[in-house]
């Protein structure tokens, strides 16, 4: 465990915020998370202050003793927070809490420590580090946290089917935490979870999808990911992912279920690649395998067409989840093109066949072989090697088309200003068209990618346009 009094201690604005309290005659812990995090020696975010008292006058006292000037004042929710040097301070008075069942928001009344404290959601979020004079430093912890940390452990201070009732999202960040930390859930979290996993959709679309990137960016996403699947929460928050469940397919590449593979798939990428984005597109690689599984006599299970259905679906998935539609075209993109590759390994395939992937994939080209190179989860560590080292070979192509052609930033050689000259037509469609005439000679290999070719060719076809 990280000495953390020495920590406290050696902070001018702990031991500031001490001495305002100090002088307020109030109380000051801080909590939470940042307490969590400082005995886990994880990377710390903001610190929570808790005030019992008026969160906000302390927060403006303080503010004038460490010459701040910008404070953000909260009124509705009792909280402050402002930056010292880069450090976000926030403070809150202490509370307690009564739930509707409509909704999460609780009635909130002001309340001592001890009921701020027992409203937290994981023993390993109660814990609380006081900044107090007469003992500055002490750790406070009323539900055992430590020890759960020790244990590496989620477990609800009070019964985990209230505290699930009272605010669902809290199931999502049991699962987001026992992801992140890599921790077990206490046994009677899961029975919970899953008794109310309905109750999640009262929570905010943005809320949940917050939480399910949080799983998506842990070390190991399958841990959250499964937990999501195990509990039926995954059934009510992203039901496309929780229908690759029980969905069986050829055991000879592939993990058997899809769900699984999927896991794999996602750990994998994980392991190499912090992009969420890229976790996600693997998340998403084989999502419409449910609805194209036929049964072939030679072959067995095939699902013809999945990853032009999937990317379809990437437009509906997004708006739903809202997520950024500024990624849509690359997730889409990938999910598009995940058997581009496999497709391209044999010794007969053209240059033409190489170089139309190297232009469809453009910049994504690394990004997209780490998703393939992902997707391997055989248990048979001889096809493992073989099939990573046909990758290798694709590459191998591909680097040489590229070396050829110069492909990298691919448009045609004669730029649309000429076109127009030469054709005597304004800015239209038409320009469009006679560029991507030339293009595709260039990719079929009918012409070299450079101007001379490209203009003679050109003037070729000249008359089919006029
Ligand atoms: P992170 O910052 O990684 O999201 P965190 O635990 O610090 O994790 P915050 O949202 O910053 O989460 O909340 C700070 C603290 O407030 C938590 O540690 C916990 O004690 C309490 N808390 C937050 N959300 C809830 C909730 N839904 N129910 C009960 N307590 C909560
Ligand atoms: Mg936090």
């Amino acid at each position: 465990m990280l000495n953390f009094k020495k920590y406290i201690t050696e902070k001018e604005y702990f031991k500031v915020a001490s001495q305002v309290a100090e002088e307020m005659n109030i109380q000051i812990y801080v909590v939470g998370g940042f307490v969590r995090d400082l005995i886990l020696d994880r990377k710390l975010d903001d610190v929570d202050i808790l005030v019992v008292g008026n969160g906000l006058d302390f927060a403006k006292k303080l503010s004038q003793k460490l010459g701040v000037k910008k404070v953000d004042y909260f009124k509705t929710f009792g909280t402050a927070h402002f930056f010292y040097k880069d450090i976000d301070l926030e403070f809150v008075g202490a509370r307690t809490e009564s739930y509707s069942r409509e909704s999460r928001n609780p009635e909130v009344e002001i309340g001592t420590f001890e009921d701020d404290i027992n409203r937290r959601d994981f023993t390993i979020n109660t814990l609380a580090i006081s900044l107090n004079k007469n003992n500055f430093g002490e750790l406070i912890d009323k539900f055992g946290g430590v020890k759960d940390i020790e244990l590496k452990l989620i477990k609800t201070p009070l019964d985990p089917v209230e505290t699930f009732n009272d605010d669902p999202l809290r199931i999502l960040r049991a699962f987001r935490f026992a992801s992140q930390l890599n921790f077990k859930l206490d046994e009677t979290l899961l029975e919970a979870a899953t008794k109310l996993a309905n109750r999640l959709e009262i929570i905010s679309q943005e809320r949940v999808t917050e939480e399910f990137f949080k799983i998506l960016k842990s070390p190991k996403p399958s841990v959250g990911l499964k937990l999501l699947f195990d509990s039926g929460v995954m059934e009510v928050i992203f039901p496309e992912v929780a229908n690759l469940g029980g969905v069986e397919q050829r055991n000879d590449f592939h993990h058997k279920d899809v769900f699984l593979h999927t896991c794999q798939v996602v750990d994998n990428v994980a392991s190499v690649s912090d992009n969420v984005w890229l976790r996600f597109a693997a998340l998403m690689h084989d999502i419409a395998k449910p609805p194209t599984k036929r049964f072939d006599e030679k072959v067995g299970w095939t699902f013809h067409g999945h990853e032009e259905k999937g990317s379809r679906w990437m437009k509906y998935i997004f708006k739903r989840m809202k997520l950024p539609f500024s990624k849509l075209d690359y997730v889409r993109k990938l999910v598009r093109l995940h058997l581009r590759p496999i497709a391209l390994i044999s010794d007969e395939v053209t240059d033409s066949a190489i170089r139309r992937f190297i232009v469809t994939i453009g910049e994504d080209l690394e990004d997209m072989i780490t998703l393939c190179r992902a997707d391997i989860t055989s248990k048979n560590p001889k096809k493992v090697t073989r099939y990573l080292s046909n990758y290798e070979k694709v590459m191998d192509k591909v680097r040489d088309v590229k070396e050829r052609d110069k492909l990298r930033e691919f448009q045609s050689p004669v730029h649309g200003e000429e076109i127009m000259k030469i054709f005597n037509i304004p800015p239209s469609r038409k320009v469009g068209e006679i560029k991507t005439t030339i293009e595709e000679a260039i990719l079929d290999g009918k012409i070299g990618n450079n101007y001379k070719e490209a203009f003679e060719y050109m003037m070729k076809i000249k008359d089919e346009f006029t």
